[in-house]
């Protein structure tokens, strides 16, 4: 059974279609991304869910209970839903326990907080300030504080985004934790492609207010439907290409793939599945000499960027031996998945 449902749900400000008749299900206990370009409408799919705006059209419902659309609007404190806000937004004149209390309403629910500070690994720090919290530990506050009158669905908008990098990583982990711990379905919101694929059992990539794709991670990424999708998950570069009687043809190889049509093409090709080596290799397939014009340097690996024999360019993504240089005359083979689609 699905968790959320979102069914042709629409929303515009003026002229602007923030949210075009989506359709979106997340199933119970999954955590769902919500990934796309600044403006693309995720916050107000966000605020739609949790009842901070009305739609125009279409439905939402939480565990088959309708919340919104067909004439109901349900209030969002009677949603049984939880949101943590891209600051957090905790109480800075409450400590830490009455900030998870909060939702809790009246009455004393000790047991109920220290139950949920164990979960977000905080036990015993209920009486520090807001103030006195690391970045990552507000966060786990906040997370606390949603799942504390045990949400069906909560709702995370941009939740790393006031995290540095270095935090980042591990946080996102622990934040995967709690919410599999609790068992509370979850939907995320952010434009940062790695925290998507990292973090979620699914992603929902969205663009000028519609779904693109819905997927696993490594559906969206290795199998985008669209030559948009594939750009903007990740690095590609682009080859004009022949479909012809069983295979694909481009600058780079003879690919033994049915597209499903013939005639032009575009093989979208991602660094890590273009692989350099020198001189006279004893592999077989065509023979593509190269000349590297640019290397980036990461640590880990290395993008390097070669220039084929057309002047087309392609990026290879390698661990950082051997050393490319500028100049350097390289042997260019596709090895990995590749994406065809035809010309847009
Ligand atoms: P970001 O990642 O930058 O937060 P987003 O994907 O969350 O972007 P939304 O905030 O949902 O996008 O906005 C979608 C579109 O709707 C944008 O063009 C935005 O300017 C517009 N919009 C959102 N809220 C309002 C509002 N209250 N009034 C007018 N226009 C709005």
């Amino acid at each position: 059974m699905s968790a959320i449902d979102c069914h042709q749900l629409s929303k515009s400000f003026g002229a602007v279609r923030a949210v075009d008749a989506v359709d979106l299900s997340v199933p119970e206990g999954e955590v769902c991304a919500l990934l796309g370009p600044s403006g693309c409408g995720k916050t107000t799919m966000l605020r739609l869910i949790a009842g901070f705006e009305r739609p125009d059209a279409g439905t939402v419902r939480v565990g088959g209970r309708l919340l919104a659309g067909d004439g109901t609007h349900l209030a969002p404190e009677r949603r049984r839903v939880g949101m943590v806000f891209q600051d957090y937004a905790l109480f800075p004149h409450l400590d830490v326990a009455r900030n998870v209390a909060y939702g809790l309403g009246r009455g004393r629910h000790d047991a109920r907080v220290a139950e949920l500070l164990e979960l977000v690994g905080m036990p015993g720090l209920g009486a520090r300030m807001p103030d006195e919290l690391s970045g990552g530990q507000q966060q786990r506050v906040a997370l606390a504080r949603a799942l504390a009158a045990t949400p069906e669905l909560v709702l995370l908008d941009e939740p790393f985004s006031g995290l540095d990098a270095g935090l980042r990583a591990q946080v996102r982990q622990e934040v995967r934790a709690i919410l599999l711990a609790a068992g509370v379905t979850a939907l995320f919101v952010t434009h940062d492609q790695e925290e998507a694929l990292s973090l979620a059992d699914t992603v929902a990539v969205m663009r000028d207010g519609r779904v693109e794709q819905v997927g696993t991670p490594e559906e969206v990424y290795g199998r985008p439907a669209t030559r948009w999708v594939a750009s903007f998950l990740g690095e590609a570069d682009v080859l004009p290409a022949q479909v012809r009687e069983g295979y694909v043809e481009c600058e780079l190889a003879r690919l033994h793939l049915d597209p499903g049509f013939a005639g032009d093409a575009v093989v979208l090709v991602r660094p890590e599945s273009v692989a350099l080596s020198i001189g006279a290799g004893a592999s077989r397939g065509p023979r593509v000499e190269g000349r590297v014009v640019e290397r980036e340097f990461f640590g880990h690996d290395q993008l390097v960027h070669v220039e084929l024999p057309s002047g087309r360019r392609v990026r290879s993504r390698s661990l950082s031996h051997p050393v490319w240089h500028p100049g350097d005359r390289v042997r260019v083979q596709i090895d990995g998945p590749v994406n065809v689609f035809a010309p847009e």
